[in-house]
């Protein structure tokens, strides 16, 4: 009888075990990353408009990154399962929206969603399946302004230089978290804004402080093209 009971223990810590390791993340914390489309064409490469029209002059998504405490990250976690356009069916236009592509050749986006999904996105699916993932980017979009926190600081996309530190700072009074800027270089080589990276908990729901940043370095003064 004894012994019975504690099999069954034995099994009970067993099965509760294997459930912590199935839904246990295997990653610290997501970047969310925005790119200026302005920077993104205003380069050698050029780039092409969405067959849905031209976007918006603003911050465009360009993925949620789920990534290492120590820098390093996963990438294309589960080829099994692919990118389904009609699991985001009800979030399409928002990701028009919010999340175009710039890529060459026009495209009508589904390219780059599947590139995020397949490369970043299966890596959070402990936590997120494509819909949720897709629907966590929109909705940390609508947490974080970076063009209106921005223009409250007077920095706007003209075609001026802008310090590095009012920049940050600007973010982080109108957000609450520091970002980290990725610049890229214009066609007569001036670094210029082209990527804002924000920090995300393993939820997909809070904004958080980066407990590390990416390699990188922009000059202390940078361009902040139009689009
Ligand atoms: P690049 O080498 O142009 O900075 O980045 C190329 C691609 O590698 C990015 O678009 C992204 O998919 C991935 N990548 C670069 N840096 C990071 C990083 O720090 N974390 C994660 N999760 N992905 C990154
Ligand atoms: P990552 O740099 O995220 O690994 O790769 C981005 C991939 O998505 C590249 O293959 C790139 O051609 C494609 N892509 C499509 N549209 C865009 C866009 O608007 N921005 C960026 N950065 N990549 C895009």
């Amino acid at each position: 009888m004894k012994a019975n009971r504690t099999a069954t223990l034995i099994k009970l810590l067993v099965l509760l075990c294997l459930s912590v390791l199935c839904v246990s993340q295997d990653f610290d914390f997501f970047y969310f990353v925005h790119q200026w489309p302005g920077s993104y064409c205003d380069t050698k490469q050029s780039c092409c408009y969405p067959t849905t029209g031209k976007p918006a002059a603003d911050f465009g998504i360009h993925g949620l990154w789920p990534n290492y405490q120590d820098g390093n990250y996963p990438q294309n976690c589960d080829s099994q399962n692919p990118f389904n356009p009609d699991k985001v069916a009800d979030l399409r236009s928002s990701m028009q929206k919010n999340w175009p592509t710039l890529a060459c050749p026009s495209g009508n986006g589904v390219s780059f969603w599947t590139h995020e999904w397949e490369k970043h996105g299966t890596c959070s699916e402990s936590v997120l399946d494509q819909h949720g993932y897709f629907q966590a980017a929109l909705s940390l979009q609508r947490q974080a302004n970076l063009l209106q926190a921005l223009a409250s600081a007077g920095i706007n996309p003209d075609g001026g230089s802008y310090s590095m530190s009012n920049i940050k700072s600007a973010i982080q009074e109108a957000i609450g978290f520091t970002p980290w800027i990725e610049c890229n270089t214009d066609a007569s080589g001036n670094s210029q804004l082209y990527q804002i990276y924000l920090c995300v908990d393993t939820t997909g729901k809070n904004l958080i402080e980066c407990p590390v940043f990416p390699k990188g370095k922009c000059g202390s003064e940078i361009e902040f093209p139009s689009f």
